[in-house]
């Protein structure tokens, strides 16, 4: 290895000149392995040191760079065997004392009348000036340290800092000619991006911070880019051609079920409708996403799907993540569906042996037209005669593998239909969902009212109390949500146990009822239809409810602890108010100190929209919250923002839109390098992509 020739991006670091095993190990524990890692290592931040004064000129309370000569120096040990180096620089009028403790190995490092720069926060002392443990260099032919805007790395000691920016800065001047630009020159000029030698070179050392920016954006660019080809290529392996899934007719039977429904359907549900048929006329499987605020009347859109699969000799799957939203979809199905002639069937843990082999054989033999149910529709005794339509409700609640398997039950040609209420930021569904064709209704039905919110502290519960018992009064019903079902000591937030205890005594004259997940199906569906057919006043819940409850009465909700829920989640429930025509209330109670949920409670006060408070989520919180561990893998990003570079992941998509249209394997030879960074990326994320193998 002693010949630069040698040297690929899948090199050890350990043979680079000063690296050596020691070192080798450190970088291992950094995940840097190969030059390749180095390379990708971007810095965290930048200083810029790119002005260097000389003593006179500091100002005390500044950080700042400063050159000139060591004028004397001297180590002392204190008694209790600690050491304390100091080194004096000094020009004309000023002194400058810069200090070091327990680092006796510099007196080596700093020779008399050497020249040094030294960078640091800047105190005066008396007659002099001070630096308390300053980075230093002494220059040989160039500086690394000083005289230049400077990478900050993400690095847990200050001292490897040194040694990292140093290694790297080895590595740019030695080796940037490993580096290889993926883009064909014509379409990297065309879209005005930096070179890839020049971006890596500026954006661990850049001249200027425009340079950093253009850096910057050629890096971004390179990574959505790359994520884009995979999910491009991926939608093309998906979406293989079967001409025996193409409904042809239907139409009419879906004029039939929107002209039934009571309501006139918003623009938003009339455009989803419009592209969910026009994907289930081709020969291929549809595969899309409705994303829909709560209340934008989903509902009605998966009906008309699944109206047109019945429509044409198909049979129809939704899944819904729990027993109460599942009965709920059953009952509002079975009403709009069976006037048109159509056979609805439901299928969850609860249905008693008999009532479930009945369906298991209706289903089989097609008798069952459309199926609704829980996790128990993807069981292995579930079959179709002819399933041409799978609906997942609420889809985030699902597992990547729970949702393909109710898919697989059609030999995997059916066509796929995810709803979901929480709206994905812009940017994550494209690289999460890139695969999946998107319909967003972003407007709900006329006549809703805002609902109002309020984050309150225990300083005003007694007037809440008031003002809900006003509601009540005027026929009003309600919810409260707690965190838990148990309370679990002094500081443990509220259980739906304890709240009912407390609100039966304050409501001793109001019906309230309790919900939660331990409940036998049976009861929460009795408690369900109580509270929906106002046989109840108040219903005391944890998160159960969070989706799907459709009871357009219930004008308030209180969430206790409120803190302890996302964004997201806080969202979701107060959907389940302000469904009618009554203005409605959300309050939540919270006394949180923690700076974070503060921030949190104080954006879901001021906002109604999902997709608003999806994007504040993605800010606060991270990518995390909204996809599962697997698909997170896929995302770490190693420098773009999904937060921030909407534009530049825009502009990717574009692009890898046109290479794959143009070149649908990337066969051609000016593609060779970019499929071949393809592969290294995402070959471990999918085996079954047939182009990456
Ligand atoms: P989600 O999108 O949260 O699943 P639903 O489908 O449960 O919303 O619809 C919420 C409520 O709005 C239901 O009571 C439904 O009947 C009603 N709804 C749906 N679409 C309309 C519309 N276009 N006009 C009026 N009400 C509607
Ligand atoms: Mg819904």
């Amino acid at each position: 290895m002693a010949f630069q020739e040698e040297f690929t991006l899948k090199t050890s670091p350990r043979y680079l000149k000063g690296v050596g095993p020691e070192r080798s190990v450190l970088l291992t524990r950094l995940d840097l392995r190969t030059l390749e890692d180095l390379f990708y290592f971007f810095p965290r931040r930048y200083e810029d040191r790119r002005q260097v004064k000389s003593v006179s000129e500091l100002v005390a309370g500044e950080k700042e760079c400063v050159a000139g000569l060591v004028s004397s120096r001297g180590l002392v040990r204190t008694r209790s065997g600690q050491t304390i180096f100091k080194v004096v620089v000094s020009d004309k009028k000023s002194r400058l004392f810069a200090v070091w403790f327990n680092q006796a190995y510099l007196s080596k490092v700093f020779l008399p009348k050497s020249k040094v720069v030294l960078c640091g926060k800047v105190e005066k002392e008396g007659d002099h000036f001070q630096m308390v443990h300053p980075e230093y260099e002494i220059p040989v032919l160039e500086n690394i340290h000083s005289g230049r805007i400077v990478p900050i790395y993400s690095l847990t000691e200050d001292l490897y800092q040194k040694s990292i920016r140093a290694l790297l800065f080895r590595l740019l001047k030695e080796k940037l000619s490993l580096v290889r630009d993926p883009l064909p020159p014509p379409v990297r000029k065309r879209l005005g991006l930096a070179e890839s030698a020049y971006a890596f070179k500026q954006i661990h050392f850049p001249d200027d911070f425009e340079s950093q920016k253009a850096a910057y954006e050629r890096l971004v660019f390179d990574e959505f880019f790359l994520m884009q080809l995979f999910v491009q290529i991926k939608k093309n392996e998906i979406q293989r051609e079967n001409s025996a899934i193409s409904h042809a007719g239907g139409k009419e039977e879906v004029e039939r079920l929107i002209e039934s429904l009571g309501f006139s359907l918003t623009n938003g549900q009339r455009n989803a409708i419009e592209e969910i048929l026009q994907d289930m006329k081709k020969p291929r499987p549809m595969n899309r996403l409705i994303q829909g605020d709560v209340g934008s009347g989903k509902t009605a859109v998966a009906a008309a799907a699944l109206v047109f699969t019945v429509a044409n000799g198909f049979q129809g799957a939704l899944m819904a993540p729990t027993e109460v939203l599942a009965q709920q979809h059953f009952i509002t199905l079975t009403q709009m569906l069976e006037p048109l002639g159509i056979s609805c069937g439901y299928l969850a843990q609860g249905v008693t042996p008999e009532e479930r082999s009945r369906l298991l054989g209706a289903a089989a033999a097609g008798e069952i037209q459309v199926l609704v149910g829980t996790h128990a529709l993807i069981q292995e005794s579930v079959k179709f005669k002819k399933l041409g339509l799978v609906v997942i409700d609420e889809q985030h609640k699902f597992g990547v593998s729970q949702r393909s398997r109710l898919k697989e039950k059609s030999g995997g040609s059916a066509h796929f239909l995810l709803m979901t209420a929480t709206p994905i930021p812009r940017t994550l569904a494209m690289t999460l969902y890139g695969d999946l064709d998107i319909s967003s209704i972003t407007e709900l039905p006329k006549g809703r009212k805002p609902i109002t919110t309020l984050w309150t502290g225990e300083d005003r519960r007694g007037e809440i109390y008031d003002f809900v018992d006003g509601l009540l009064a005027k026929g009003g019903q309600g919810y409260v949500i707690c965190p838990l079902i148990n309370e679990s000591g002094a500081f443990s937030p509220k259980g739906v146990l304890a709240a009912h205890q407390e609100l039966t005594q304050i409501f001793d004259h109001r019906r309230v009822g309790i919900l939660h997940g331990k409940m036998k199906s049976e009861e929460k569906k009795k408690i369900v239809t109580d509270f929906k057919e106002k046989r109840l006043d108040i219903l005391i819940s944890t998160v159960v409810i969070e989706v799907g409850i459709d009871v357009p009465n219930a004008s308030f909700m209180i969430v206790e602890n409120a803190e302890k829920f996302g964004l997201a989640q806080l969202h979701q429930l107060r959907g389940r108010v302000g469904r009618g025509s009554e203005e409605s209330f959300c309050v939540l109670f919270s006394d949180t100190a923690h700076e974070e949920s503060r921030e949190r409670l104080g954006v879901f006060e001021k906002t109604q929209s999902g997709f608003v408070l999806a994007n504040e989520d993605l800010k606060l919180r991270g990518a995390g919250e909204f996809v599962g561990e697997k698909q997170h893998g896929f995302l770490k990003l190693r420098i773009g923002d999904l937060a921030k570079d909407v534009e530049i992941l825009e502009r990717a998509k574009r692009e890898a839109k046109n290479f794959i249209l143009k070149d649908p394997r990337l066969e051609r030879p000016e593609h060779r390098l970019l499929k071949a960074m393809l592969r290294g990326r995402f070959k471990a994320v999918d085996k079954k992509i047939t182009v990456l193998a």
